[in-house]
């Protein structure tokens, strides 16, 4: 029996269509003002759920229960204790994680093998800030001060921290915020994406069974415009955490200045990949394919921009244009699909945009190039594998994030070249590089300006490692241990010893 068959959208425990209220200090509330938007699946156009939408008055509500925890019990909460939380909510995310990662396919369209495929990585990230919980300490620094000065550093959590998550992988996104938070001891005021907000919300009502204690985790559905742009500027707000694109993350920094409180943006990217005519082509080119096509492109470190060296150039960008060719584009929820629907209509019209700018700009589609619109596909956005040749520098389809699955796929010649313009964008999120040259694969990660390289790899990812951005792709780091300084204050102390 298929998933599909199993397990439909309208037999999902959780998107069975009804109202879902949102989550303020411990309860399940309406919205003040009563109003709701509808969450739809991508695929079909299915209503999934009816949802509480926040706004100003909601996230006043949630950021004084989030401050009330900060400073009640959840102050003194030992890390042990955090420790606990975050292991059962481990246990209970693994426990529902078919149904959470259906849930996922259903709200956002990614294909179920996709979102089944994110086990590890979940539930990895929340047993990793389980042992980084009690791991948390300060310094004791020498000093060069007259007489007996001893000094010494805590580490503290930074406060109510509003986390602002797009819709592109509800469930890891939401995770990488709550995750840092419950080990470092903040609390939180969760907006998520409206296109996508159900996961979320299940999510939360599995902090609670976790024992997460009330008003330490609030949640709040609503607009970009309204609930997240009051959450940017909420004057008792200690930090944002936002993941989307670069032009909201404009807006948060200067929403932010009336309590200068603290940012960190992971925003978009035009990542460059970049393939050597020595690299292992055949592991190379769904490598490089799939660094664009996974999750239909609506990825921020997605390699978009293809550079390959000019003696392969037309055999590896045919290659990877048969490659696309062959993936199956279709819902989600069937097993056998390797590309969902984008994941809205907004989506769709931004990345079809781009579609016509690429050949008008003179740019050849070898393969996709269309929104599919006949038989199953008439009722969702559906975008195939694209991979543009002919394509110059300076064209849009070079230089914009189209987040859809269009590779720009460009020759070049020289290495010192290549990473001159491989860095020639405005952003700098991730980059690859596929070579069996090891000398040349270190030049290339050394010369970029990104924050991650792969090397004969794309889009690994690890609880442990730090990924970021250089340039408008934002700054402060998710995972590693510098994700947890980003959640921490640090205080000096000093002793008289004398
Ligand atoms: P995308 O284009 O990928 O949807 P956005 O940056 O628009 O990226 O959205 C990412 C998240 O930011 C979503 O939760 C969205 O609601 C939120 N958002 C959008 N506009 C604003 C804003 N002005 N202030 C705060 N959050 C916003």
């Amino acid at each position: 029996m298929t998933v599909a068959e199993s397990i439909t959208a309208t037999r999902h425990a959780f998107a069975n269509g009804k109202f879902k209220p949102m989550l303020i200090g411990g309860e399940w509330v309406k919205a003040a003002s009563g109003k709701t938007f509808e969450s739809r699946n991508p695929a079909t156009g299915d209503l999934l759920a009816t949802v509480a939408e926040g706004d100003v008055e909601d996230i006043n509500q949630a950021v004084a229960a989030a401050r009330r925890a900060f400073e009640g019990p959840w102050s003194k909460a030992k890390p042990y204790e955090r420790q606990q939380i975050l292991l059962k909510l481990a246990d209970l995310v693994e426990k529902h994680f078919d149904e959470l990662s259906l849930l996922d396919t259903l709200d956002m369209g990614a294909p179920i093998n996709r979102t089944r495929g994110t086990r590890r990585r979940v539930l990895g990230m929340l047993r990793w800030y389980a042992g980084m919980a009690v791991s948390i300490h300060g310094e004791t620094i020498a000093n060069s001060m007259p007489g007996e000065y001893v000094s010494y550093t805590l580490k503290e959590p930074v406060g109510v921290v509003g986390a602002i998550i797009p819709w592109n992988g509800p469930l890891g996104a939401t995770v990488w915020k709550v995750g840092p938070a419950l080990a470092t001891g903040c609390t939180v005021v969760l907006k998520p994406a409206e296109e996508a907000p159900l996961t979320s919300l299940r999510l939360g009502e599995l902090m609670l069974e976790a024992g997460v204690p009330p008003g330490v985790i609030n949640i709040v559905p609503g607009y970009g415009e309204t609930a997240g742009a009051a959450l940017a500027a909420h004057a008792d707000v200690d930090k944002i955490a936002f993941t989307g694109s670069h032009l909201t993350g404009q807006l948060i920094v200067k929403a932010s200045a009336g309590n200068l409180k603290r940012v960190t943006l992971e925003l978009g990217g035009k990542s460059p990949d970049i393939v050597f005519a020595d690299a292992d082509l055949g592991t190379a080119v769904p490598g490089a394919g799939m660094a664009t096509f996974a999750n239909s492109g609506q990825i921020c470190s997605a390699g978009t921009r293809l550079f390959v060296e000019h003696k392969v150039y037309d055999e590896f960008v045919g290659r990877v244009a048969e490659f696309g060719k062959g993936l199956r584009v279709g819902n989600g929820v069937d097993p056998d699909t390797q590309i969902g629907p984008l994941v809205s209509e907004q989506q769709l019209g931004r990345v079809t945009d781009y579609l016509s700018i690429g050949r008008h700009e003179g740019a050849q589609p070898l393969v996709g190039g269309e929104r599919l619109t006949e038989g199953p596909f008439a009722k969702g956005y559906f975008v195939p594998p694209t991979v543009f040749a002919n394509v110059r520098d300076d064209m849009r389809i070079a230089q914009e994030e189209i987040f859809g699955p269009v590779i720009s796929a460009i020759p070049f010649t020289d290495i010192e070249d290549v990473i001159r313009r491989g860095n020639a964008t405005a952003f700098g999120l991730g980059s690859g590089v596929w070579t069996r040259n090891i000398s040349k694969a270190h030049r290339v990660a050394k010369g970029l300006r990104a924050g991650s390289v792969w090397i004969n790899c794309y889009q690994a990812m690890d609880p442990a490692v730090p990924f970021g951005g250089y340039k408008m792709s934002g700054y402060g780091r998710e995972s590693g241990i510098q994700q947890m300084e980003e959640y921490l204050n640090v205080k000096a102390v000093w002793i008289n010893a004398a």
